[in-house]
């Protein structure tokens, strides 16, 4: 099952099995391509504390510049990848490169951050995945504790004493998890309380209308409350409005992310931020 951006939509694609259509079948071949084309590239975004306005962290979402089709969005390409497969060999170059230039950040020394970053289903159950991310940690140089994962609720569908395992050996590079999405999966409740993550993300169709839709504000409120009591950390992504910014804050929210900071921006890019971003007014 995957979720594609910004259409609020769900597609079974297991269920579903349509034939491909000819415009993916040729996505999936540039893809392929675009792996030794180079033309993947990684932008990060802020995640801001909300009460001092500092960084805590900043999140890699990927980029596909595609040479005929320009900007190919990760919420296109990557449930394609999904499907194919090719998500392992993108998954993997996605998080050799976040390390590098998380270490390469470090170096220069400024704000000295976790990286967080977005970790497929498909790639967060293959057998050999801790060893990977031990294997990317030792070859790049990148302290574990500042390198964080994002799995959605699919995870812990499947097999979730399995998945409780997994991040336990995460946590033992140092590693942390952090559920994305969170509140639009079908997980029970039961699994967060046995989880060793260490933040939810509540999803941005939650933050769009909280100012309007009581049901939403009451769900933001609810998630918020039993995630303390779980000793978890709260993040809004998709925060765009200052109004918005104060109710999260309000309700004891902990970290914000959205482009009322700022959008993601090539690593190069990030310098130019302010190193604080404005506190409540
Ligand atoms: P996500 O991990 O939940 O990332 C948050 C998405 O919300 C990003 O979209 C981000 O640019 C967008 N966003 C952040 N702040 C705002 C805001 O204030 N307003 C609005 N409207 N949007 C905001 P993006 O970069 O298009 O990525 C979409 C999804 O694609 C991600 O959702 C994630 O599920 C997936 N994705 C991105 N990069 C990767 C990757 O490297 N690997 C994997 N497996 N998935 C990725
Ligand atoms: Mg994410
Ligand atoms: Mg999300
Ligand atoms: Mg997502």
């Amino acid at each position: 099952v995957a979720k594609s951006r910004g259409m609020n939509t769900w597609h079974w694609y297991e269920q579903e099995r349509r034939p491909a259509t000819q415009d993916e079948i040729i996505l999936r071949h540039d893809l392929r391509l675009a792996m030794e084309r180079n033309e993947l590239e990684l932008h990060y975004q802020p995640v801001i504390d909300a009460v001092s306005g500092s960084w805590r962290g900043v999140e890699a979402l990927v980029r596909w510049h595609h040479p005929q089709r320009g900007m190919i969005s990760p919420g296109v390409f990557i449930p394609l990848a999904e499907q194919t497969g090719q998500i392992i060999e993108v998954g993997r170059w996605v998080l050799r490169r976040a390390c590098e230039d998380g270490m390469q950040r470090w170096r220069e020394g400024h704000r000295v951050v976790p990286v967080a970053v977005n970790i497929s289903t498909l790639q967060f159950r293959r057998r050999n995945f801790v060893e990977e991310v031990r294997a990317i940690l030792a070859e790049t140089g990148l302290p574990g504790h500042l390198l964080e994962l994002e799995v959605t609720e699919g995870v812990l569908m499947e097999n979730a004493q399995e998945t409780i395992e997994l991040m336990k050996q995460l946590r033992e590079l140092g590693v942390t998890v952090s559920i994305d999405d969170f509140g639009t999966g079908y997980s029970s409740l039961r699994y967060l309380r046995d989880l060793p993550a260490s933040k939810v993300k509540l999803d941005i169709s939650f933050i769009r209308d909280i100012l309007t839709n009581p049901d939403n504000m009451a769900i933001v409120q609810g998630i918020i409350t039993m995630a303390h009591h779980m000793q978890l950390k709260v993040v809004a992504e998709g925060v765009e409005t200052e109004a918005q910014r104060d109710d999260l804050i309000a309700r004891g929210c902990d970290l914000l992310q959205g482009f009322l900071f700022s959008r993601a921006l090539p690593v190069a890019e990030l310098a130019s931020l302010p190193t604080r971003f404005p506190d409540r007014s």
